[in-house]
């Protein structure tokens, strides 16, 4: 949509094909129905939140930036507000706007919209030794011709919306390289079996790093939420984007730190004062104040404390393994949940087969690729639809 909106006010003659019975099927999920429309930070800092190719954003990002995208919205009769992360969403809380305020300037720049139209095929043809694109051909049979094609079909992550991976398959047909493709912004299954007791309890700090042997490869601080299969939230979300290449070869270790505040010592002495307070207790009855209550019978079970030895009874011993069971609580990582659960697909068209100036092919004379399905990704935080705009607009405004 922001790519047939740049290429129309450049006074091209745009048709969309949208496989759905209606635009933007995507964005009405985003943001949990809000649409986290992308982040106001510095430009800069844009790049610093990409996760896969940064510098081939460089001319997409600095020719049409998070300002822009505010701007062309609100210039559209969308207010937008900034929350916390410097998250922009539109002020009604409503994804559905900010789909109908675009399709509403796709109208007036007099953009056809065809629904229910599945691409199937481009139609290439060579002139003077060089590939060109001239259209492209749907599932019933119907030719389009166009002087330019803009492949922006999106990535495998949540497929019911429309994005099935179609755009590999025209990448591969007109010999572009497709890298390797991964759910990412996604949960991961973990092997042990306690982590079902704990489904649903939500941590709000906790310290979240993983590692390969004892490589550390991920660190960070803050939400994670254990479900029935393993570990989600947004720390995990975002770790499953730098780690997604490496769990495919084996299983990595998530170790949390339940209490990142304080030093194991710091701890130690917390769980003193705990003891004293309750010293003729059971030790499954003395965690109450430390510990969420679905989370003591696990920390009990893994520690080795017995559970109904007087708390007055336990050593330093046993202290110090409660302590490393609380700062080190860890979980064998086994694979990532799969795109009907990731937010963006890792892997894509191959950057090296596209000019970063324009968007366009180096190996089709005039197609272009945009947003999802090219080999680009980022973290959450809005980043992910910035990219889409930004190399959407880009791609609109380079046809010639
Ligand atoms: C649950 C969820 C929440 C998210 N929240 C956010 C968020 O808040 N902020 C953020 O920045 N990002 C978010 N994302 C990521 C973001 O939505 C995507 O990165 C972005 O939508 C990609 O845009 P795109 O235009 O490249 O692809 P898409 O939005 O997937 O659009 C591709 C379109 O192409 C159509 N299409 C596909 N194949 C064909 C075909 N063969 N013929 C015709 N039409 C076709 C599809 O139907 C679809 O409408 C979220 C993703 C998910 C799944």
């Amino acid at each position: 949509m922001m790519a047939g909106i740049a290429a129309a006010q450049c006074g091209h003659n745009v048709i969309i094909l949208e496989k759905n019975e209606k635009a933007g099927k995507k964005i009405y999920i985003t943001g949990k129905g809000r649409c986290n429309i992308t982040n106001a930070c510095d430009v800069e800092e844009l790049f610093d939140n990409v996760v896969s190719n940064k510098k081939f954003l460089y001319s997409a990002f600095y020719g049409f930036n998070n300002s822009d995208v505010v701007k062309l919205l609100s210039d559209a009769g969308l207010e937008t507000k900034v929350e916390r992360g410097n998250r922009v969403f539109p002020v009604s809380d409503r994804a559905g706007d900010v789909i109908s305020t675009l399709v509403r300037v796709l109208k007036k720049l007099n953009v056809k919209l065809e629904y229910e139209t599945n691409v199937s095929k481009l139609i290439t043809d060579s002139r003077d030794g060089e590939e060109y694109v001239s259209g492209v051909v749907d599932d019933r049979g119907r030719q389009y011709e166009a002087d330019a094609v803009i492949v922006a079909t999106g990535g495998l992550s949540y497929p019911t919306t429309g994005s099935t991976g179609d755009g590999y398959t025209f990448a591969k047909e007109t010999g572009h390289m497709v890298t390797q493709l991964s759910p990412a912004l996604v949960p991961f299954n973990v092997a042990e079996e306690d982590v079902k007791s704990l489904q649903g309890l939500a941590l709000k700090n906790s310290g979240v790093a993983i590692y390969d042997g004892k490589k550390k490869l991920y660190e960070d601080f803050g939400e994670l939420l254990f479900t029935h299969f393993g570990v989600s939230g947004p720390t995990v979300l975002s770790a499953s984007s730098f780690v997604a290449k490496k769990i495919k070869e084996h299983p990595l270790k998530l170790v949390i730190d339940l209490k990142p505040g304080l030093s194991a010592e710091q701890l130690d002495t917390r769980i003193l004062r705990d003891f004293e307070e309750f010293t003729n207790r059971n030790f499954n009855n003395a965690l109450d104040k430390l510990l969420p209550k679905s989370l003591i019978p696990v920390i009990i079970n893994r520690c080795g404390i017995d559970e109904y030895k007087k708390v007055h009874e336990i050593s330093r011993e046993e202290r110090m393994r409660l302590v490393n069971t609380i700062k080190n609580f860890e979980f064998t990582l086994t694979g990532l949940r799969g795109y009907n659960e990731a937010i963006v697909t890792q892997g894509g068209v191959s950057v090296k087969d596209i000019d970063p100036s324009t968007m366009e092919s180096k190996k089709v004379k005039q197609l272009y690729f945009a947003g999802e399905v090219l080999d680009l990704d980022a973290v959450t935080g809005g980043f992910n639809l910035q990219i889409a705009w930004s190399t959407g607009h880009l791609a609109g405004v380079s046809i010639s």
